[in-house]
């Protein structure tokens, strides 16, 4: 019985299987996007995770201390770069997200402090109290 089919896992189309039992989709480019689906969903959950640790106001959102056009300049460099906490741990592409949605309420730099070496500058976190540097370039 060859003619017999499975069901694609991604995309749901009906296939012929070459390897019966061990193959789940019909292409490989449909292997592949399931893969990388899975792996999003796994960041997502991951970051939902720190999420919960820290919670974010963004509503409530003042511009006091940091300019418009800093916090622009800031939110479109963190898409390329990393954030250096003071745990010294590299952020998840959602946590610069939000870093950069919050960065005017909860960040606030620190003018009276040198930029370190490597070019990050002093701010001061309004909800853990800590004074971190950001890199944002
Ligand atoms: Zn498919």
């Amino acid at each position: 019985m060859e003619s017999y089919f499975y069901t694609c896992k991604y995309c749901g189309k009906q296939y012929k299987p070459n390897r019966r039992k061990k193959q789940k989709y019909c292409t490989n480019s449909c292997r592949v996007r399931a893969f990388v689906l899975k792996n999003e969903k796994r960041l997502n959950l991951t970051s939902k995770e720190t999420q919960e640790k820290k919670p974010i106001q963004v509503e409530k959102m003042s511009i006091a201390g940091i300019g418009n056009a800093a916090v622009g300049t800031l939110a479109v460099n963190l898409a390329t770069s990393l954030f250096t906490s003071e745990e010294n741990k590299p952020a998840t592409k959602k946590d610069l997200k939000n870093l950069a949605s919050s960065l005017k309420q909860r960040y606030y730099p620190i003018l009276n402090m040198a930029i370190r070496q490597d070019g990050a500058k002093p701010f001061y976190d309004t909800e853990t109290n800590h004074f971190i540097y950001i890199k944002t370039f």
